[in-house]
């Protein structure tokens, strides 16, 4: 991602929800759906360590100022925790408790022998330029150097962060160590030990998940047509992954404007516009559309590639999308889930749909640690593998228990979870 692309994203607005009383919501009514006790769900309900810190940085014109952030562990009874981490103004404790948790439900949806973790900088990146940029993220990591490790925790990118930002971070916990640790974060540039593959994998795993959801309910993709909000890493490798499906994307938007074409967008050529440095709103041969009008428009497929709170009791009754693939995190209230399963409509659920990123950070860091690095072949090969057994299993599980696709994935979640508990012997 380009530091215009921060840009985008730094001002779609969350409508002040509180995604970590969702979270424990979700979590509350997945353990009472699988007959468990409720002290499952008192395990699960908090992270286990929360560490805030205080970033003060030299501004060029002189000031200090000084930001705050944050890195939540949630669970590590399958591996070390593993998350990434977002600078956006956004940012707060509870999003960031709430993100973690997520993480671990999407490693145990997908079996990975890893927790989850997250962190975050309350920081609109606009703000900063390329130093003051590097300054903040060097000075973040060496706050949360206690806590992480490639055995304790493992960083990685989240919004508004990139392989860029990556390198930074391992660079400064390198030299606080002293020696070349790559398996302490991924998402990393692949001459330092990132792995191919990474940069795309959320978006090839969320059109992986679509591809499933259409053979579920008999779309044929190659007559499609599809509305993405969000055009960062992952809005743009899925607008990629499935415009070579034969997906015709008609509208994009993001937090500079939005763009439609009934005929199809051409996405290499808009992801060649963008990269230039230019916001998507600017790209001609479209007409402009707004974020209500490309929410309700009549497509196959709509993909909030966001952030949380978008598919709300305001904006779902609008929505006529026959799948609603959530490549966001969180992009659906409560509300808003419930109004759209009762349309029928299709929801891959976030802690599935967007799970092929942390999927391909788990590849990145097992090459790390062989120090032998695979052909991008076997990784695409290795993730289509992994979201295809995560899907077929929350599936199976919303058949078996005639729940929603959220809650189905709630529940594979914590019963691969529960297994571990078991095994630990935390409890019966
Ligand atoms: N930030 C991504 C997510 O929300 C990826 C995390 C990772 O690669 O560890 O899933």
């Amino acid at each position: 991602m380009t530091v215009e692309q921060h840009k985008v994203e730094a001002d779609i607005s969350t409508h002040g929800k509180n995604p970590y009383e969702i979270v424990q919501e979700l979590l509350k009514e997945s353990v009472s759906g699988l007959g468990l006790d409720e002290s499952i769900y008192q395990i699960l309900k908090k992270p286990m360590r929360l560490l805030e810190v205080s970033i003060p940085i030299r501004k060029d014109n002189g000031d200090i100022v000084n930001y705050t952030g944050y890195r939540s562990q949630h669970l590590d009874i399958l591996g070390p925790t593993k998350g990434g981490i977002r600078f956006h103004p956004d940012v707060n404790i509870d999003e960031v408790r709430a993100l973690s948790i997520w993480m671990s439900m999407k490693s145990a949806i997908i079996q990975l022998p890893l927790g989850g973790g997250k962190g975050g900088v309350i920081v609109n990146p606009n703000d900063l330029n390329e130093r003051e940029l590097e300054e903040l993220s060097r000075s973040y990591i060496r706050k949360i150097t206690p806590i992480i490790g490639p055995k304790k925790d493992i960083p990685a990118p989240d919004m508004n962060t990139t392989p860029e930002i990556m390198a930074w971070m391992i660079d400064e916990y390198d030299k606080l160590n002293g020696y070349n640790i790559p398996g302490l974060i991924t998402g990393k540039p692949i001459i330092i030990g990132g792995s191919q593959g990474r940069l795309e994998a959320t978006g090839r795993g969320v059109v992986i998940t679509i591809r499933e959801a259409a053979n579920a309910i008999n779309l044929d993709l190659s007559q499609a047509t599809a509305a993405i909000q969000g055009f960062g890493n992952v809005g743009s490798a899925t607008a990629h992954f499935l415009h070579e499906s034969g997906v015709k994307v008609v509208a994009i938007t993001d937090a500079s404007g939005g763009i439609y074409n009934e005929n199809g967008i051409n996405i290499p050529e808009l992801s060649e516009f963008v990269a230039e440095g230019n916001v998507i709103a600017d790209y001609e041969k479209c007409e402009s559309i707004s974020n209500e009008k490309m929410f309700a428009l009549p497509v196959d497929i709509l993909i909030p590639a966001a952030i949380e709170n978008q598919i709300t009791k305001e904006t779902a009754p609008t929505i006529q999308a026959k799948i609603v693939a959530e490549a966001a995190n969180g992009p659906s209230t409560p509300e808003g889930n419930d109004i759209l399963e009762e349309k029928g409509v299709f929801i891959i659920p976030d802690i599935l749909c967007n799970a092929g990123g942390v999927t391909v950070s788990y590849f990145e860091w097992v090459q790390n640690t062989m120090n032998y690095y695979w052909k991008e072949e076997k990784v695409n090969r290795e993730l289509e593998e992994k979201m295809i057994g995560a899907f077929k299993r929350v599936y199976k599980m919303k058949e078996e228990k005639k729940s929603g696709m959220r809650q189905a994935a709630y529940m594979v979640g914590i019963k691969h979870l529960v297994l571990a508990l078991q095994a630990r012997g935390w409890i019966k």
